[in-house]
């Protein structure tokens, strides 16, 4: 699990349910010891839209966002990670697990507020 440098709050928290994803994923899937490169490229892709996207921390959880801000290839690649370490997270980490599921449960802002995106609050905060 990893926790972001540039994420405020609950998108910090979105980015540690997302790492300890990938890491499960890529201990099995690609026997890697630490990280394999490809699974760190999408680590970083992740923190990038997590950083960029336009709902900030009132985000709603990927698969319900009516925004699709996933490149193609990256998408597929985090889709699979989703459906194999999905269902491990409840034994591995079950505090953000359960977190997670109780937020697809919340009814989605079909758009989001001007502004609230954690890049637009974080380069306003480097201003001050
Ligand atoms: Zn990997």
């Amino acid at each position: 699990m990893k926790t972001s440098e540039i994420l405020l709050g609950k998108l910090n928290t979105e980015f540690k349910t997302v790492s300890a994803m990938i890491e499960i994923y890529c201990k099995k899937n690609h026997r890697s010891h630490s990280l394999c490169k490809e699974c760190q490229a999408l680590m970083d892709y992740a923190e990038v839209r997590l950083d960029r996207c336009p709902y900030g921390e009132e985000k709603p959880t990927c698969n319900t966002c009516p925004i699709h801000c996933y490149k193609p290839e990256p998408k597929e690649q985090m889709r699979l990670v989703m459906r194999f370490s999905g269902p491990r997270m409840l034994l591995k980490h079950p505090i953000l697990a359960i977190r997670h599921l109780l937020s697809e449960k919340r009814t989605v802002n079909p758009k989001p507020s001007p502004h609230c995106s954690n890049r637009h609050i974080r380069l306003q905060e480097g201003d001050k």
